[in-house]
């Protein structure tokens, strides 16, 4: 009996790798869409999209592998390594999920993303929102279709929360946001009336083929693998690892300033070395060889943008390397005054911009009309003014024009509804992540003054890239730092770092 379980194991996995690849290509389609489409392939593409999702759907449901699932789910687990049955145990609720889910809303789901990804670009180029609106009607009409079918037993927005790092939930998220909102208007209160102590980043002509050039320079000495990995530019940054071996990133850059761009590529790296880094020879192709939800995604991310690229130690060593690019340019500054720049608290309207003091405000701001749309208590067209509203209350501003407020984002376009939390989760979880290297490590500041980041990188692929998708997040978590995620840690990390830059 052991045997013939073994032989079906088998089995599926060479089907699950034939799928891979066709799923491979997929995400090369996407990527394209959002890299190198001419504007009036767009609805050419959308087609393609979903041709290609009801592919995927048909073949991952087929009756054999449904056969082979129900044999295995209730084979002795013995018979299994750990990874195995994880595998298992995933394959089948993954495919439970998609006979639940059916072929026409996973069709209508793929032209919808990439119909929403045309939308948005438009209406922020335009500037305006009744055209986008009609696409987020749609998705506030098929993603709670699709929560009823695969969630039935969480609300609307735990669903959300669920598609983006399994078992996260609102109960836990609200209680943590709420104590960071606190803290952080303490926090803002005292630095914004010294505001003017830092200056602002210096504005200069840098030329793009020359940032380019830095860029590249600085990612690989942070570790990602341009051999198995590419670089390219993109409205919105992104990252997207198609393979371990076929990992792409992408930044924008703006000729005005130089740290933005550069900054956007440091934090896509960290996604794409933890895609690199992922264990894929233990399990080619199974779950268990892939990343964990982007909670720890993000934290990858975060963990080289904000502990390492924002750190003082970082400029010591790279603000140099940057002058002898553009020496005319970055005349005259100190590694520390530029570090101090870099790290000016000033609230401002685009939150990829944000400083680490306001970044978490512009992420409650979506997260509560995320959770009032899904409650029920707005509707789409009340979020341009609702917006506004939200913004005035956390910012203290609102934003001169729909480019610059609602439209800034692509997320909600492509129904990515419920993903926000996860990049303030994510950072908190970056910071618990660099306070333990630097417990085991304490010349972990030394490394990076040097600009030696591999036994920065090998720590994370021992920690936490070399584990794939075993362990969920809070044992991941758990298991690394030996403490939960808390939002004290985070506050204790901001109020170390912020209040001696202004003097206090
Ligand atoms: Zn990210």
């Amino acid at each position: 009996m052991e045997m013939k379980h073994r032989n079906t194991y088998e089995q599926l996995k060479s089907e699950m790798s034939r799928l891979a690849s066709i799923r491979r290509v997929a995400s090369l389609s996407h990527w394209d869409t959002q890299v190198m489409l001419p504007q009036h392939a767009a609805a050419e593409r959308s087609k393609q999209s979903s041709a290609m999702a009801q592919l995927m759907h048909r073949e991952f449901t087929k009756p054999e592998i449904g056969n082979w699932l129900f044999e295995l789910i209730e084979a002795p687990e013995a018979t299994f390594s750990q990874r195995e049955w994880f595998n298992i145990k995933k394959l089948h609720r993954g495919f439970e999920h998609s006979i639940k889910l059916g072929e026409d809303i996973v069709r209508r789901r793929a032209s919808l993303s990439s119909r929403g990804y045309s939308a948005w670009q438009k209406a922020k180029a335009e500037n305006t929102f009744a055209q986008y609106s009609e696409v987020l009607k749609e998705w506030m009409d098929l993603i709670p279709e699709i929560s009823a079918k695969l969630y039935p037993e969480l609300s609307p927005y735990n669903a959300r929360l669920e598609v983006y790092e399994e078992g996260l939930r609102l109960e836990q998220v609200e209680p943590q946001f709420q104590s960071l909102k606190l803290g952080l208007k303490r926090l803002l209160d005292m630095t914004l009336p010294k505001m003017d102590l830092v200056k602002p980043l210096p504005k200069n002509y840098y030329p793009v083929d020359q940032q380019i050039r830095v860029g590249h320079f600085l990612a690989t000495a942070l570790g990602f693998d341009l051999k198995r990995g590419r670089i390219d530019t993109s409205s919105h940054p992104f990252s997207m690892g198609i393979h371990p071996n076929d990992v792409r990133l992408t930044t924008r850059y703006s000729t005005d300033e130089i740290f933005y761009g550069i900054k956007s590529l440091v934090h896509e790296c960290g996604h794409g070395m933890y895609e690199q880094g992922i264990p894929y020879e233990l399990d080619p192709d199974m779950p268990s060889a892939s990343t964990r939800g982007m909670v720890i995604h993000e934290s990858q991310s975060l963990f080289w943008e904000r502990m390492i690229y924002k750190s003082a130690s970082f400029w010591e060593w790279f603000f140099p390397i940057l002058q002898s690019h553009f020496s005319k340019e970055l005349f005259g500054i100190s590694p520390y005054e530029y570090y101090r720049s870099s790290n000016r608290v000033c609230p401002g309207f685009i939150r990829i911009d944000a400083d680490e003091l306001t970044y978490p405000l512009h992420i409650l701001l979506r997260f509560e009309l995320e959770t009032e749309l899904f409650s029920g208590k707005i509707k789409v067209t009340d979020l341009p003014e609702a917006w506004n509203a939200k913004s005035q209350e956390l910012l203290g501003f609102t934003p001169p024009s729909l480019s610059l407020s609602v439209l800034q984002d692509v997320h909600w376009a492509d129904g990515s509804f419920g993903y926000f939390p996860t990049y303030t989760l994510g950072a908190m979880v970056a910071n618990q992540f660099f306070n333990k290297l630097r417990t085991t490590h304490p010349e972990v500041n030394d490394w990076i003054r040097s600009g030696q980041f591999q036994p920065i990188l090998n720590w994370l692929r021992q920690n936490v890239h070399q584990e794939g998708a075993l362990l969920e997040a809070p044992e991941l978590i758990q298991k690394v730092c030996h403490e939960n995620l808390s939002a004290s840690h985070y506050l204790t990390y901001l109020e170390k770092k912020y209040l001696p830059m202004y003097g206090l």
